[in-house]
């Protein structure tokens, strides 16, 4: 069998520790064999971006703009321990944040969805999207603790300007807390455009909310420029069948949890947090769930939501067994290789994707899995694979 030729480059990003491991085989398994792809590669392993000093994440980040897509496996965030570890020259900012923000993008999390792991939400039938603002909000506040009396004000100097002031509170005999937060049109439009680009690339209706009836210029804002863009694009997501719908935070919390699913649910910063780690769990696994970052002219960079499974890594070093969840890092390699045959017009490199997802879902629904699925499964008598025998099982399937 010749192989598929991609027209156009993927950029590839190496990672760190269990995912690592899993990387190098579901590309020289399932990918390679099968793709004639010129992949750029960048190895932002831990000890990499220190002798880089962080260089090669940017410079990652950059060819994703430049490409279009990219693909990325899970990577260390060093934290004190780490610097020890790996004996770092500093704590590196987080690789996901230096992307994030050279791509000006939103991320979507998105679950797998299989028949034996069944929702433990039970009305949940399709997978829910969750989008949310990376920016801003109380992630970029200020906040200050008051032990005497006195008042706290909001003060707005214009340039140039008389400042404007508004009492937030003025405290006697109390104390308290008190926090200042803020968001730029910028960033609300860059998010709206994301929401608005993905969902008419996957066909999802969109649900946006805020808690407007309460925060009567903040939380408006949101509102009103989700409305500007839905305006703006009315014409493609009537001809693509998409809607747009707005509602209270509290109205689509409980909506979310009686519908079928098969939305995209775009939050604001805090809610997109908590919710997102709701979604998640109750789909079942982290090993179930994938990410993409969208940026606002259509650059897409995919990988799995989870981290590098440090725990199983250590067992995986000491020469013990693993049984490590690789579906999601092989739905972001999928993911990324569908979006590059979709954008280059190839349809039979879309086609590979879908048929790598399918020996995925067969493999599992048959009843071989690994062992966090195992405890989800409905399969009577799953077999449990470990993390080796789950890859030789799908590229056996996909041969
Ligand atoms: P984690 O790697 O997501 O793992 C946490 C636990 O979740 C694992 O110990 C495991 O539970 C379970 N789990 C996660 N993914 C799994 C999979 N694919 N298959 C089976 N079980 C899975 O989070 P962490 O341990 O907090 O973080 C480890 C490192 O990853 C840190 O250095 C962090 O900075 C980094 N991180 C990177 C990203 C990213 O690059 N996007 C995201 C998050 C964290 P059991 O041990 O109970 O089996
Ligand atoms: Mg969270």
């Amino acid at each position: 069998m010749p192989k598929i030729k991609v027209k156009t480059p993927i950029v590839e990003m190496d990672g760190d520790e269990m995912t690592r491991v899993i990387w190098a085989r579901i590309k020289d398994q399932l990918i390679l064999p099968h793709l004639d792809v010129d992949l750029k590669y960048f190895d932002l392993s831990v000890t990499n971006r220190d002798q880089t000093d962080d260089k090669v994440t940017v410079d990652a980040a950059n060819a994703c703009l430049e490409y279009g897509v990219g693909v990325k496996c899970a990577t260390i965030t060093p934290n004190e321990d780490r610097v020890k570890e790996f004996s770092l020259k500093k704590q590196w900012a987080s690789p996901n944040g230096t992307i994030r923000s050279i791509m000006d993008g939103t991320v979507f999390r998105k679950p797998i969805t299989l028949s034996n792991i069944p929702p433990r939400v039970r009305s949940w039938k399709k997978p829910i999207v969750v989008a949310r603002h990376a920016f801003g909000d109380i992630y970029r506040d200020q906040e200050i603790v008051i032990s005497g009396d006195g008042k706290v004000e909001l003060v707005y100097t214009p340039d140039g300007g008389e400042p404007q002031r508004l009492l937030v509170n003025a405290f006697k005999g109390t104390g308290g807390v008190a926090m200042g937060m803020f968001n730029t049109d910028k960033s609300i439009t860059s998010f709206a455009r994301a929401v608005f680009t993905y969902a008419l690339g996957e066909k999802l209706n969109i649900w946006f909310n805020t808690k407007d009836t309460i925060s009567k210029k903040y939380h408006t804002r949101f509102r009103e420029i989700f409305q500007e863009e839905a305006d703006a694009r009315k014409g493609d997501l009537d001809k693509a069948g998409v809607t747009y719908s707005y509602y209270l935070i509290d109205d689509a919390v409980a909506q979310v949890l009686k519908s079928e699913g098969g939305h995209l649910w775009a939050c604001m910063n805090y809610d997109g947090d908590v919710m997102s780690d709701m979604v998640a769990e109750g789909f079942g696994s982290l090993g179930l769930m994938t990410s993409v970052l969208v940026s606002p002219d259509g650059k897409y960079e995919y990988e799995a939501a989870h981290g590098t499974v440090t725990r199983h890594f250590r067992r995986h070093q000491r020469g013990e067994e693993t049984s490590t969840n690789s579906v999601a890092s092989i739905f972001a390699w999928t993911g990324a290789i569908a979006r590059r045959g979709q954008l280059d017009d190839t349809p039979a490199v879309v086609e590979f994707a879908q048929r790598v997802e399918r020996a995925v879902i067969d493999t599992i629904e048959g009843g071989l899995m690994t062992g966090d699925l195992v405890r989800l499964s409905t399969t009577p008598n799953p077999k449990q694979a470990n993390t080796f025998e789950f890859l030789d099982a799908v590229a056996a399937r996909l041969n």
